[in-house]
């Protein structure tokens, strides 16, 4: 079993416009830009991480918008409902301004003991807040949210799975607890994470696979601390039988992958070296940052991408 795995590092997404997916996650969500950069398999497209004040790894949200891309259709194999941690007592002021926000979807529930919130992002990505008690990691407060309002972190990743097996016994392998299972849904938590501490399994036998597409969860990704951990972690899914990909350099991390058996994919990324490695905290995701290689395009990317502020 592994025991390198500290909870989720970051969740990647698709959508369609930049300047709506920047306005929203940071007007309305609140959270910080931490990153304007572009995909580095597509370096015309934009890559956008919005997270707490340094992009600590288990509030990191990101983005690929492409501008022309098709609408996703919800199913099976994929991530359903990203959700965010948020104080106890916060989910009346989160109606009322995601109300103001026009968002769609908006919903009140309760799972696992928790008070939630699904709200639908721009895309009709799917996105809840749930208060938790005593989440003592620090919000970013500079985007018009208070401290005693603001998003923490992620608390929790859904998947929608046909068969919730080979993926139960995957999670466990990579250090998850069942910590409970309720209405058709198994939650699994890390013993000692960073706080974004679940995965909750939601089984749907007859329910037809996700297309991707524009509000579309892309990959989740895992913390390690460092790449001797990240190593360690690779061989031991190797050994296992998952196909992994070599270590890949994402100037802000380094990442491996794979597909699961229910048909996510998976990430593993490191908490080194972070997203102030090529800029100062106080300024972080202003300036539009290219991966080396790209670096020649930066002209002629400047010219295309979308403006956003
Ligand atoms: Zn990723």
């Amino acid at each position: 079993m592994i025991t390198q795995i500290r909870g989720l590092h970051h969740v990647t997404s698709m959508a369609a416009s930049a300047s709506t997916n920047n306005k929203f996650f940071t007007d309305t969500l609140g959270l910080r830009r931490v990153k304007k950069t572009v995909n580095f398999d597509a370096p015309d497209v934009y890559h956008l991480y919005y997270g707490d004040e340094v992009g600590t790894p288990g509030s990191v949200m990101t983005y690929f918008p492409f501008p022309h891309i098709a609408q996703g259709r919800p199913g099976t194999g994929e991530v359903g409902t990203t959700v965010f941690s948020v104080p106890e007592g916060s989910l009346g002021y989160w109606t009322d301004r995601l109300t103001k926000a026009g968002a769609d979807g908006l919903k009140a529930d309760e799972a696992f003991g928790e008070k939630r919130l699904h709200f639908a992002g721009p895309d009709g990505d799917g996105f809840a807040l749930v208060e938790v008690r005593d989440d003592n990691r620090a919000p970013w407060i500079g985007n018009g949210v208070g401290a005693e309002e603001a998003i923490r972190g992620f608390h929790s990743a859904s998947m929608r799975l046909r068969d919730e097996g080979s993926t139960a016994e995957l999670l466990k392998f990579m250090g998850y607890e069942q910590v409970d299972a309720r209405d058709g849904v198994t939650r699994f938590g890390i013993p000692g994470g960073n706080g974004a501490d679940f995965i909750d399994v939601e089984t749907m036998p007859n329910i037809s696979s996700a297309r991707l597409g524009a509000g579309s969860v892309h990959h989740i990704a895992f913390a390690v601390e460092n790449r001797a951990k990240q190593l360690e972690v690779r061989k031991a899914l190797m050994d296992t039988g998952y196909q992994v990909t070599p270590v890949i350099d994402r100037d802000y991390f380094w990442a491996i992958y794979f597909r699961t058996p229910g048909g996510v994919l998976f990430e593993i990324a490191t908490n080194e070296p972070g997203f102030d490695r090529d800029e100062d905290t106080a300024h972080l995701g202003e300036a539009l940052k290219l991966p080396t290689q790209h670096e020649h395009l930066r002209k002629a990317l400047e010219e295309h991408l979308e403006p956003i502020a």
